[in-house]
């Protein structure tokens, strides 16, 4: 009896970044899991960690997608990694809007923080985050029309927000961090 009532235990706390996924998938996770697990796995579909070290080089890879997808959106002010910033606190990022008075007009410009988890991870999950975070600058909530946009900037976007679940899995359940710059 208490083997059995150990693993569902373990289930249960170490897949809530994964409980919005259908059970099916949820199961193909927790045999990966017993079998190469989930590090040897991740590691293997992402072999390589991007080269975005400093917040000036996140704010010019940022800038980069808005220009391309966005330009018409509000500007934006501040682009930081964020040590303090918890990853799912708010689905996965954190934006904020800064409103300044300049002369008679009032100009609303954007931050962005990226959790500091993102600067050692592959860069499909930088860029989905990245994603995630300036498709707000368009729409606010989490709607059909929102996970559009991120789809279209970002063709794997929802692969990677479930491998990125999968590696925030990995490391509650104690795993070591995957990646690191060389
Ligand atoms: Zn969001």
């Amino acid at each position: 009896m208490l083997p059995f009532l150990a693993v569902y235990h373990s289930v249960v706390i170490s897949f809530r970044y994964l409980q919005a996924y259908p059970l099916e998938l949820q199961q193909q996770v927790q045999k990966i899991s017993e079998g190469p697990g989930l590090g040897p796995w991740l590691l293997s579909r992402h072999p390589h960690v991007h080269g975005v070290r400093t917040d000036s080089a996140l704010y010019a890879y940022v800038m980069a997608l808005k220009n391309e997808f966005l330009r018409q959106a509000d500007p934006i002010n501040k682009v930081t990694f964020d040590s303090k910033l918890h990853v799912i606190q708010h689905a996965l990022g954190m934006h904020t809007t800064t409103s300044r008075v300049q002369g008679s007009k009032l100009k609303t410009k954007r931050d962005i923080k990226i959790a500091a988890l993102f600067k050692e991870t592959p860069v499909a999950f930088l860029e989905m985050i990245v994603v995630h975070e300036l498709a707000h600058l368009k729409i606010r909530d989490h709607d059909k029309a929102f996970y559009k946009l991120c789809q279209h900037m970002a063709p794997h976007y929802g692969q990677s927000e479930f491998e990125l679940r999968i590696y925030l899995t990995h490391l509650e359940g104690g795993g070591e961090k995957i990646w690191s710059p060389a």
